[in-house]
């Protein structure tokens, strides 16, 4: 075949989150959308704050070729200091407009700092379980996906283990807190630790490891502190979206940003632009930057979640299923009632319930399930729980 055969092999296996989704949306048209009970993605059902949409009103009234016009690659300047000054209010810092690179959500950041960072034949290292784009994006800037459980038991960083898979290729370590799939937010300590033994580990191979942090969650955390990643490890680099906290998925609006405490600033973010015109982003959506401007520091309708989950968490374990408390993020992560997820799966599929099986976050024996969604799916889909569970009995 003379086209691209891993771009083939991933457009061919596809992502199994989409295709349950997809069959989720088929299944509601056949039998009704209130009959099947979708848990599949993570496209929040609670809407974008008002001031989002009196903002778009507002920003439609410009000149249209100001408003449909190419913004500088890395963002509009107004945009990109709404952002450094919301940070420097939120974290006590004191970032530039110039460390902030916008672009067209967390895929775009993530897939930028990675081509921003690896040489062929690098390796970076991921969280299991873990949100499976991460392999894609890593192998896509020809790096290898080495694989680390996290902590069995608190789904925290396993330091020793990460420390462990570090080798001379090593070139960064990727983190998401509050975590998808398994709501694990990382505390202080863990990541402290974590820096330690990567600062260690850096000596010991004679080069730099970097962190790539991923927060599309950050806003969305229980009562908890979600600490402040650069704080704890200087050579961090921050990717972001507002796809989650302003429930903007389909917007493709975030941000990376290259905190100028970290040593390699500099090089840094002439590696991001670099990798930003590389990839053919050209710039993020026009529109969502003037957006940011107004609505940076809209709050997150973490209420919302917190009620979903409170609903989905005590519904189930009345039903007696094991789950992880999530501490942020809107995933729950269920312990599978038979050791094969995917079989658990089908048979939970046949009931109309659509978790996603945890082979594809690079774990076995458990499902996820996105409780971003309306009330009424939880509710109404306790009875299918409750016979799924009867299942086993
Ligand atoms: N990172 C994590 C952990 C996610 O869960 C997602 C989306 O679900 C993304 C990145 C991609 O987010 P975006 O829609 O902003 O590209």
């Amino acid at each position: 075949m003379s086209i691209n055969e891993a771009s083939y092999a991933f457009g061919a296996a596809k992502s199994s989150i989409r295709e349950i989704a997809a069959y989720g949306a088929a299944r509601k048209a056949e039998i009704g959308a209130g009959n099947v009970f979708d848990f599949s993605l993570g496209n929040p059902s609670i809407p974008a704050p008002a001031a989002v949409r009196a903002s778009i009103e507002r920003n439609a009234a410009l000149p249209p070729t100001v408003l449909h016009s190419y913004t500088p690659a890395a963002g509009l300047p107004e945009a990109r200091a709404a952002v450094s000054s919301s940070l420097n209010r939120r974290f006590n810092t004191s970032y530039e407009p110039g460390d902030v690179y916008l672009t067209c959500g967390a895929a775009a950041s993530i897939s930028i700092t990675l081509h921003a960072l690896v040489n062929p034949g690098d390796e970076v290292i991921v969280i299991a379980p873990y949100f499976p784009e991460y392999r894609v994006w890593i192998e896509t800037a020809g790096a290898t996906c080495v694989e680390v459980m996290a902590d069995p038991e608190t789904f925290q960083v396993d330091v020793a283990a990460v420390a462990a898979a570090t080798t001379a290729k090593t070139k960064a370590v990727m983190i998401d807190s509050p975590n998808n799939p398994v709501g694990a937010v990382y505390s202080a300590e863990n990541l402290s630790a974590l820096a330690d033994a990567l600062r260690e580990r850096s000596d010991a191979f004679g080069h730099e490891i970097y962190l790539i942090s991923d927060e599309p969650y950050r806003e969305i955390a229980y009562g908890c502190e979600v600490p402040w990643v650069p704080a704890i490890y200087e050579r961090t680099i921050v990717c972001y979206s507002y796809s989650k906290s302003l429930s903007l998925p389909g917007e493709r609006i975030g941000w990376v940003l290259v905190p100028n405490t970290n040593p390699d600033h500099d090089e840094l973010v002439f590696a991001i632009a670099g990798a930003g015109r590389k990839l053919g982003f050209v710039c993020a959506p026009a529109l969502f930057q003037r957006v940011l401007i107004d609505c940076v520091d809209e709050p997150t309708n973490i209420e919302a979640y917190a009620a979903n989950r409170e609903a989905l968490t005590s519904g189930l374990s009345r039903l007696g299923y094991h789950y992880i408390e999530p501490q942020g993020a809107f995933y729950l992560w269920v312990k599978s009632l038979e050791p094969d997820a995917e079989a658990f799966f089908q048979r939970a599929r046949d009931l109309e319930l659509l978790p996603v099986p945890s082979n594809s976050f690079g774990c076995e024996g458990w499902v996820r399930l996105g409780y971003c969604v309306s009330r009424e799916t939880i509710d109404g889909s306790m009875p299918a729980w409750e016979r799924l569970a009867a299942l086993y009995e």
